[in-house]
């Protein structure tokens, strides 16, 4: 007998059809012996109506107030999902964040989860009751609702099973597996049987949405055993494993694209120490996110541009900010560009070969794409380039790196 969680997302769960499928897939797993515990999301498009909604009533919304709103879809899907469950003669109930309860801090719209209280929840596994969590929502330190951030579901679904120490955490979506790149955008993708936890956490924080980037952090730091599956197919689908676990280790595993960048280029800065901690400290302080930086040398000794990306959503804030202390960090001209994306590939092999940059330049070159900021670390080489070239892109060194399936 094991104990599973079994995490269903958007698409798992649009529409009565499906909800009734989860309920078999989850009885499946109770009829072999196992204690379930089952995260759903809410239906596809649901949380983007909620948050369009907030939008419309309100452009800068209070944030405990749009958390009380979009974690409404979650409330629906648990208690569909359980009824599902019980027309099959399965027991279950639905749980929200707050009844478990799921502990987050206080950060409305994207809170991290503190501490999970797995009592009530293991009670009521062991007396043969399946548990229906809300994913995405939890309670803060204000005793309000909280939401941990898009495609947060999938990091309730790895804290529960890390607090409960379950054998493993399946998380059913739309997609087969991890593969080699996007798979609406790249045909030619491969499915991974495995994948690094350290593979698959650059990929998600450079822009695959498969699983949430804090998912991927948290199973790796509490050796959750995570699998991607179909919920609509049965077959195994991608292990997220320890490196050890992978026996052929390909230089490159896998292309990936973030495409909503902004860069940000400040002309004519001048070069003297304490501008860049000037710059990136009051961006730091309006809790804008920098991602890559650049700088150059100044060639007159005097003044250089220093340029860096943002996400696009913070793109118009982070130029307000920067224009009204113009005077105290010293610059020319601020010169935005929105259209502009990330592309990067991964793979734990860099570490021990050479030559990846160079593939990934000379092939860009060869589709006459050009690169505007580098940057790299141990196992990711990013660039930035112009957004209409993204899929030329990713499409040209999925095939460079020999990803292609045959
Ligand atoms: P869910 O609603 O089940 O959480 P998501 O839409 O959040 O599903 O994530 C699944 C999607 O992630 C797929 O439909 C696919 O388009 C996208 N995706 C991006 N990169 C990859 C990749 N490397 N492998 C598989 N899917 C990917
Ligand atoms: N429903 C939430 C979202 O759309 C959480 C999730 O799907 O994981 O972001
Ligand atoms: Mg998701």
């Amino acid at each position: 007998m094991a104990r599973l969680v079994m995490k269903f997302g958007g698409t798992s769960v649009a529409g009565a059809e499906r909800i009734r499928n989860v309920a078999t897939r989850v009885k499946r797993e109770v009829d072999a012996g196992h204690e379930v515990v089952v995260v759903v999301s809410a239906m596809a498009g649901e949380t983007n109506r909620l948050v369009d909604l907030c939008r419309q009533i309100a452009p800068l919304h209070d944030a405990q107030e749009y958390d009380t709103v979009v974690a409404a879809g979650e409330q629906v899907t648990v208690g569909l999902v359980a009824l599902a469950l019980h027309e099959l003669g399965v027991p279950a109930r639905s749980w929200l964040g707050w009844q478990v309860a799921i502990r987050t801090d206080g950060v409305h719209g994207s809170a991290r989860i503190d501490d999970i209280d797995g009592a009530m929840l293991i009670e009521r596994l062991k007396a043969g009751q399946v548990a229906v969590v809300a994913g995405f929502q939890g309670l803060g330190p204000d005793g309000r609702v909280t939401t941990l951030g898009r495609g947060g579901s999938d990091t309730s679904a790895v804290a529960l099973a890390a607090a409960l120490k379950a054998d493993r955490c399946d998380i059913y979506t739309d997609v087969d597996g991890v593969y080699t790149a996007d798979p609406r955008i790249v045909t030619a993708a491969r499915k991974l049987d495995r994948i690094t936890y350290e593979e698959m956490l650059e990929l998600a924080s450079l822009g695959a949405k498969v699983l949430q980037t804090r998912s991927v952090e948290m199973a790796m730091n509490h050796r959750v055993r995570l699998q991607v599956l179909s919920s609509f197919e049965d077959k195994p689908g991608t292990l997220v494993v320890d490196e050890d676990e992978i026996v052929e280790k390909q230089i490159v595993s896998g292309v990936t694209y973030a495409p909503d960048e902004a860069k940000i280029t400040l002309l004519r800065v001048a070069d003297r120490p304490g501008v860049a901690a000037a710059i990136f400290g009051s961006l730091a302080d309006a809790n804008v996110n920098v991602d890559m930086i650049v700088q150059n040398t100044a060639d007159d000794g005097k003044a250089t541009d220093v340029t860096f990306t943002v996400s696009r959503a913070d793109l118009d804030r982070a130029l307000a900010l920067l224009e009204s202390k113009r005077a105290e960090i010293g610059f020319a001209r601020l010169s935005p560009d929105r259209n502009v994306a990330k592309v990067s590939v991964v793979g734990v092999g860099m570490r021990s070969h050479a030559g990846v940059a160079r593939t990934m330049f000379q092939a860009l070159a060869g589709k006459n794409i050009n690169i505007q900021v580098i940057s790299t670390s141990e196992i990711k080489v990013s660039v930035l380039i112009a957004a209409d070239y993204t899929e030329l892109a990713v499409r040209t060194l999925h095939a460079a790196f020999g990803l292609d399936a045959a």
